[in-house]
């Protein structure tokens, strides 16, 4: 068996085509959907993460207002930036790029960003709504695997899905989101005795562990989905993410690329999540669905 490719770089763009239609119905409005990226000092990579959100911002018709403030900023000057731009009319989502300087408490942070900009959806509010199953802003990187898995076609209620990692980011609402839609979750971490128990019982595999080649075939179930969230640089320069692609292709039913996979769809979501954020605050847009998810996206199947 070879896996099909979940093809994260398709969906995104498919994503996007749509999302300019909703910039433009939003225009006809008067609204011009903005996010605000603020960063916080001056690391390469977080660098990159912000170039990209603004570059998203720009080709779907967003308008994006970064906020590059110097590695000494105080926590009171970066909550006061925070106040500003939940004031701002403008500005329909706020983006902290995390980490921040140590110096700075990071939850006092993202507590003090508006409740309906908090587009990442790290604010204890929206952690919380994904608890009860009434999301508002799901966290990008979960909700663009969400979205992963639907093309696939694949029914997740009653599957069980494993995940590796369990961070606050990814792992954690990734777990409280497939139970919501009635899978059984699984969710493995450092401390996990002989992760491959786990795994080898595991229809869908979602791997967020941010270690290269964790998963080789003998992990994995014949026929199982297998996402892939890692993002490692390789001491060569290479990209690789926490399965052993190569191997693992020839076991699984679907399968997403590093790069290609989960890396797009987690910018795509950010904008989704600020577009939805516009949409509300004029009271347009599909809301809530029944099941808690915003049906603003329905499943695309790209392949
Ligand atoms: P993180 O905060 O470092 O969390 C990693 C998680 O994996 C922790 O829960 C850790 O367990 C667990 N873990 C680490 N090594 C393990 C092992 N050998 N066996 C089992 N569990 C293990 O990382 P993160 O922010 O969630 O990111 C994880 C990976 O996804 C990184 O490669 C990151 O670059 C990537 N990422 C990609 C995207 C994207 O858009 N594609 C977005 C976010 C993150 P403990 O909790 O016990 O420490």
């Amino acid at each position: 068996m070879t896996a099909k490719i979940i093809d994260g770089k398709a969906l995104s763009a498919t994503l996007r085509v749509r999302f300019r239609q909703r910039v433009a119905d939003l225009s006809g409005r008067g609204v011009q959907p903005g996010l605000a990226v603020v960063l916080v000092g001056d690391s390469a990579a977080s660098q990159v993460y912000v170039r990209n959100k603004i570059n998203a911002c720009r080709d779907c018709g967003l308008a994006s207002y970064p906020q590059f403030l110097p590695m000494d900023t105080s926590e009171k000057e970066l909550l006061d930036v925070i106040e500003r731009l939940n004031q701002d009319e403008n500005v329909h989502g706020i983006l902290v790029q995390l980490p921040l300087p140590k110096h700075i408490d990071m939850r006092r942070v993202l507590e003090a960003i508006a409740v309906d900009k908090d587009v990442d959806g790290f604010h204890l509010y929206n952690v919380g709504s994904l608890v009860v199953g009434n999301s508002i802003f799901p966290p990008c990187t979960p909700y663009g695997v969400q979205l992963l898995l639907d093309t696939t076609g694949l029914d997740v209620s009653g599957q069980n899905v494993v995940i590796v990692g369990a961070s606050n980011i990814v792992g954690k609402p990734m777990a409280l989101m497939l139970l919501q839609r009635e899978a059984t979750v699984t969710v493995c971490h450092v401390k996990t005795r002989d992760l491959a128990q786990h795994t080898i019982l595991a229809d869908i595999l979602i791997v967020a562990a941010g270690v290269p080649n964790l998963i080789g075939a003998q992990l994995v179930k014949r026929g199982a989905i297998v996402i892939d969230v890692g993002i490692n640089r390789l001491p060569d320069g290479r990209i690789v993410g926490d399965v052993d692609f190569e191997a693992v292709k020839e076991r699984a039913s679907w399968i997403t690329p590093v790069p290609g996979g989960v890396g797009p769809m987690t910018v795509t979501m950010l904008i989704e999540n600020t577009l939805r954020s516009a949409e509300r605050r004029i009271g347009i847009g599909p809301g809530i669905g029944a099941d808690g998810w915003d049906a603003a996206i329905q499943p695309v199947n790209t392949n």
